[in-house]
């Protein structure tokens, strides 16, 4: 099980405040969508839960489990990265076997992670190709499989599809999508688009400077938004 659970979290950078206090469960399983202008910490946030900031308040548990000390590594958690961040002079087999080489796997768990990942994703037949060689989608791909091959509790998406074109974009919402019924594991997703937050989302979360605005179903925001900066981000006609 892997309930994500926040209590009162906090973080700054310096004197500023950029996490001021955020209360939020996410249940196993689910499709949670966090959107919220740029800059209202939606990537700190991501990174806190991740284990790349530190915690200065409050608590992040995981599976019940607190994990304000534990490392990245052991939180059985994945990030992708909205500049997908691949090894420039690795394969894309290479790309996505480090981390696993890294954590000591066997070179058989290892082969059959990729391959297993490859074949949801549709790219196995890029294993051997460099990252410059592959498309702005294909590019992607290979950095959500690096993510599953770590086999995660909790996949964290940090606007992976916002260096998309429009059609693509499209698409790879719709595997997203699809990889969560498949996978079955809780997915926190950050995006500026509203239509991928109200099709994706179990939860959408409204982050603004710090705090969260409202949490709920799409419906629940869409139908009864708690203010005007609520409804103008999703769109409702409040
Ligand atoms: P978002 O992802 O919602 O656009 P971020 O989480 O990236 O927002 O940033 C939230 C705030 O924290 C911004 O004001 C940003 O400038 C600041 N910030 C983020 N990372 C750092 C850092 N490493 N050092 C100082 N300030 C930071
Ligand atoms: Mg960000």
């Amino acid at each position: 099980m892997a309930t994500v659970t926040l209590r009162d979290l906090r973080k700054s950078f310096g004197d500023t405040e950029v996490i001021k206090g955020i209360d939020l469960e996410i249940e196993d399983g689910k499709f949670c969508v966090l959107v919220g202008p740029s800059g209202c910490g939606k990537s700190t946030l991501l990174r806190m839960i991740a284990g790349l900031e530190d915690i200065d308040g409050g608590a992040l548990s995981i599976g019940g489990e607190v994990m304000n000390d534990i490392a990245p590594a052991e939180r059985g958690v994945s990030m992708v990265f909205q500049s997908y961040a691949l090894y420039p002079h690795m394969t894309v087999y290479q790309n996505m076997s480090f981390g696993l080489k890294l954590a000591k796997e066997s070179d058989e768990t290892v082969e059959e992670r990729v391959r297993n990942a490859a074949e949801i994703l549709q790219i196995t037949d890029l294993l051997d190709r460099k990252p410059k060689a592959l498309s702005g989608g294909q590019r992607q791909r290979v950095a959500i499989g690096r993510a599953i091959v770590r086999d995660p509790k909790v996949f964290l998406f940090d606007e992976p599809l916002s260096n998309l074109d429009a059609t693509l974009r499209v698409q790879m919402r719709l595997e997203i999508s699809r990889l969560h019924r498949r996978l079955g594991t809780t997915m926190i997703h950050v995006t500026h688009d509203q239509v991928e937050a109200m099709t994706l989302a179990d939860q959408i979360v409204v982050l603004n400077q710090g705090v969260v605005a409202q949490a709920g179903t799409p419906r629940d925001l869409y139908d009864r938004p708690a203010n005007t900066f609520v409804a103008g981000f999703i769109g409702s006609p409040a």
